[in-house]
């Protein structure tokens, strides 16, 4: 069975840390983050022209690894660094550290999103929503009004959402158990947010009357000249 690791909570080294740090000649004592931006390892990086060498001291002993560095040309001039993987030789913007230094492949990553269950996903999409329209993180709590260089198109579809979303997050918290048999796919509830979203729309446009019809009455046709009067 493969156990697959969380790409949010390993320390990460990117190419845009190597690229910017003047480390040619010296050795430079990197700070690595995981992806939530949490803790720090520090990582000795020795640069010699197209490849660097990292030593950590990491909590199961040293790792000690040197790393092939390449260029590709952008489209608009200039050029883009790239690391070549130690473990699959392919190129690659972030390293990350498990037992040693590879790629999102080699290290076997997920993203922890995707281990969530349905009810959390609802949750961290309320937060986003309240992060953009609301005053607080509170989910209760009512919103703002559109916040500057938002439409007011885009904060009604943001409210809607939102609304819809928050009473289905609320009644599934009114089952207990999160693993029953009929608990709801992330399908089934952006398919019901989607359903509420366009009816809230459709309460919201205004209603127009139809204008009554007129249909512009002809002149009765006159008879040409010369014709005979139709007999009736
Ligand atoms: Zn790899």
């Amino acid at each position: 069975m493969i156990r697959y690791k969380f790409e949010d909570r390993l320390p990460r080294l990117e190419i845009g840390t190597i690229a910017d740090a003047d480390l040619e000649g010296s050795a430079t004592t990197l700070h690595l983050k995981t992806g939530d931006g949490e803790e720090s390892l520090p990582v000795i990086v020795r640069r010699n022209s197209s490849k660097i060498t990292l030593t950590c001291h990491a909590g199961w002993g040293d790792v000690r690894q040197t790393i092939y560095l390449t260029q590709t040309p952008c489209h608009f001039g200039g050029s883009r660094a790239w690391f070549l993987c130690p473990l699959c030789d392919r190129r690659c913007g972030i390293l990350y550290l498990t037992k040693q230094f590879g790629c999102r492949r080699c290290s076997k990553l997920r993203y922890a999103s995707q281990y969530e269950s349905p009810r959390e996903r609802m949750r961290r999409r309320l937060i986003k929503i309240r992060k953009l329209i609301g005053p607080d993180l509170v989910i209760g709590h009512p919103l703002n009004p559109p916040p500057k260089g938002m439409s007011v198109k885009r904060w009604h579809e943001l409210a809607d959402e939102y609304a819809a979303l928050r009473k289905l997050y609320f009644r599934e918290g009114e089952k207990p158990c999160a693993w029953r048999e009929d608990a709801p796919t992330a399908r089934d509830w952006k398919q019901k947010v989607r359903t509420a979203m366009e009816q809230a729309d459709e309460a919201r446009r205004p209603r127009r009357r139809k204008p009554p019809s007129r249909t512009p009455r002809r002149p009765p046709a006159s008879p040409a000249p010369g014709a005979a009067p139709q007999a009736r």
